[in-house]
């Protein structure tokens, strides 16, 4: 941890590059004027304003996404220092000494667009297959909502904290470009919709997904999906309960032959 009245010093900044899928990929290091508190954001902005590497040399501004700028949105999450996280989010001064270079990669786990911008639509996609959402009608008044107990919404509550930054996906050994594993993300959201009085009526359409193929039996239950989650949502307990819920759901099917 650097101290807030650490001295003023540059710090370097190395950018893993390319300018487009299938392009060359290059590493590029710039310099940094360090201010206590700064994020990596931050650091983003300033070479954008000032795309002059280390060596001297004029290259073009670095392409990354972002949107809240105070972790809500998920579209700042790169690799920073070899760790999936977002940049808004995360502080210089909790990287380590300021000497050390700060590494900035795309995820690896969605198609690139360039830099560090990625296309995270697969999981949007994913959110569409497991119908990630209340049905209701929004053309006419439907008065109060349901009444949920104090128990169910302490369960809900953590799993509607999803930014769907990817983070847990990047970092699941079973996600990946080859495969259509929807990953931890997607089913918290199920198991979050599956738990609501509303959505419930699209249960068995959600389980009928997660029974399929990319579906939950591709979770190799390895937890790295807690570990780097950063709204904590319990990943695992999820993986682990809608993997109970489609149980019964197959179980069911198989006695009423459908
Ligand atoms: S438990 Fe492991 S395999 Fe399953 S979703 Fe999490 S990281 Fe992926
Ligand atoms: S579960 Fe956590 S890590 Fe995964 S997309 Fe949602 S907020 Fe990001």
């Amino acid at each position: 941890m650097i101290a807030a009245n650490a001295p003023t010093k540059d710090i370097t900044i190395r950018i893993c590059r390319q300018d487009a899928p299938g392009k060359p990929l290059r590493w590029e290091e710039f310099s940094v004027p360090y201010r206590p508190n700064m994020n990596i954001i931050s650091c983003l902005q300033y070479i954008a304003a000032h795309p002059l590497t280390t060596e001297g040399r004029q290259t073009t501004t670095p392409v990354w996404e972002a949107g809240c700028l105070e972790e809500v949105c998920g579209a700042c999450t790169m690799v920073i220092n070899g760790r999936v996280r977002q940049a808004c989010s995360t502080l210089v001064d909790g990287l380590g000494e300021l000497d050390a270079p700060i590494t900035l990669q795309p995820m690896s786990k969605f198609p690139l667009v360039r830099d560090l911008m990625v296309d995270r639509s697969r999981i949007f996609n994913d959110l569409k297959k497991v119908k990630a959402w209340v049905p209701i009608d929004g053309t006419y008044d439907l008065g109060p909502g349901p009444v949920m107990s104090q128990a169910t919404q302490e369960q809900r509550y953590p799993l509607s904290r999803c930014i769907t930054c990817g983070c847990c996906l990047e970092a699941c050994p079973q996600y990946r470009g080859d495969n259509d594993f929807v990953g931890a993300a997607i089913v918290s959201q199920a198991r979050l919709f599956n738990s609501h009085p509303i959505g419930a009526a699209l249960k068995e359409e959600r389980l009928d997904t997660l029974m399929g193929p990319g579906g939950i039996s591709d979770c190799g239950k390895a937890g790295n999906c807690v570990e780097v989650c950063p709204k904590l949502i319990p990943n695992l307990e999820s993986i682990a309960d809608v993997q109970r819920q489609v149980t019964v759901h197959a179980v069911k099917k198989f006695f009423s032959g459908k």
